[in-house]
């Protein structure tokens, strides 16, 4: 094996997908798994198919055009509202998507009309968030414009995402506001919109706590699947593992020094003047992974007693001295050992798109 890696326990994931797709499925909600989280890696959606999930999300086209090329036959969804730029790409490598902009709903109509596609739309609102989407008061001036499109776009219902630009928590009453636009954006297109859809994982707690408005039936998730956290709530989710993911790291040096710098201290490498404290002697741990790899303040060591002092692009460096107490008196940690953390939601971003960390499905 080759580090760093990030590994995904099959499995764990797997599990958490299905504990997740059935707390929906009792309320009549779709559960759609994000794969952004890991860059769209096709893996990942096979196991979301394998959960009986009713398709993929992500935030970009060309992961979609990834799983669909590695033959993942669920519908596809891109969540970011469009570029202009990619709407030919749109329509080619996915049924559905969240959108904001009229102009954009109607040239994507155009295209479809052009190249003779289908292309479903969820009309995408702004519950508070203040990230993307219309409020509910843009909604009555813009649907007329909505009122003739040739036939390849479908606008089939809306949707919402929390709790992502501005930390905005879901509530029944912000869901029920959101099925209210669906109501009114139906009876102003005379048309059937059954689909309203929700995420991200922080909606999950609505659901459990059976405080959803029955009307919402999609379900975007990423985080709670793969991390069994929800940060916007902060909270570890209780039938979810949190273990699913995690990162591998070598050791490359290992040495008793001192835990103060000697010498004149200006800025490090980041342009940080890092403070230490004067613990005396300390075993540190030098690793072969850095800040180029992943955002060392959003990891976790998994191992007890190993402790982050700070990183440079290329390495981190860990205090060791407590792990090897724990271990047997000729068990300390030496180069060659690795060593075992858990990202946050920003550090496995990170992990997945740095072509340095290798992602390991086991
Ligand atoms: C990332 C994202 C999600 C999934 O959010 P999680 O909190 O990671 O589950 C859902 N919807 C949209 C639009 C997103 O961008």
């Amino acid at each position: 094996m080759r580090y760093p890696a990030m590994t995904v326990n099959r499995e764990k994931v797997l599990k958490n997908a299905r504990a997740a797709a059935a707390l929906c499925e009792e309320f009549g909600i779709e559960a759609w798994g994000v794969t952004k989280g890991l860059s769209g890696d096709p893996r990942l959606a096979d196991i979301y198919c394998e959960a009986g999930f009713a398709g993929i999300a992500d935030s970009r086209l060309r992961n979609l055009e990834k799983i669909r090329n590695a033959g993942v036959a669920a519908p596809l969804q891109l969540m970011r509202v469009a570029m202009r730029s990619e709407l030919e790409d749109l329509v080619r490598w996915s049924d559905v998507s969240l959108q904001s902009e009229i102009s954009t709903i109607i040239a994507i109509d155009e295209i479809c009309a052009r190249v003779g596609a289908t292309h479903d739309v969820l009309l995408m609102m702004d519950m508070g968030d203040l990230r993307e989407g219309f409020l509910p008061g843009d909604l009555p001036p813009a649907l007329p414009m909505l009122k003739d499109l040739k036939g390849g776009v479908r606008i089939c219902g809306v949707a919402t995402n929390f709790a992502c630009a501005s930390g905005v928590l879901p509530t029944p009453e912000n869901m029920a506001k959101l099925v209210s636009c669906r109501d009114m954006a139906s009876d102003a297109l005379g048309t059937e919109m059954p689909v309203v859809s929700v995420g991200g994982t922080c909606c999950l707690k609505i659901i459990e706590e059976r405080a959803a408005p029955k009307e919402v039936n999609q379900l975007r998730i990423c985080e709670g699947i793969l991390l069994g956290t929800d940060t916007a709530f902060d909270r570890e989710i209780p039938y979810l593992a949190q273990d699913a993911i995690t990162i591998t790291a070598e050791i490359v040096e290992c040495r008793l020094k001192p835990s103060v710098p000697e010498g004149e201290t200006g800025l490090q490498a980041f342009g940080e003047k890092p403070v230490f404290a004067d613990r005396g002697t300390r075993k540190r741990a030098l690793l072969g992974m850095g800040r180029q790899d992943v955002n060392i303040d959003r990891i976790t060591p998994m191992e007890r007693g190993v402790h982050i002092v700070t990183a440079s692009s290329d390495h981190l460096i860990v205090d060791v001295t407590d792990a090897d107490s724990a271990r047997p008196p000729d068990g300390g940690c030496k180069p060659g050992d690795t060593l075992r953390f858990r990202p946050l939601y920003p550090a496995m971003l990170a992990c997945s798109t740095s072509e340095y960390v290798d992602l390991v499905f086991e």
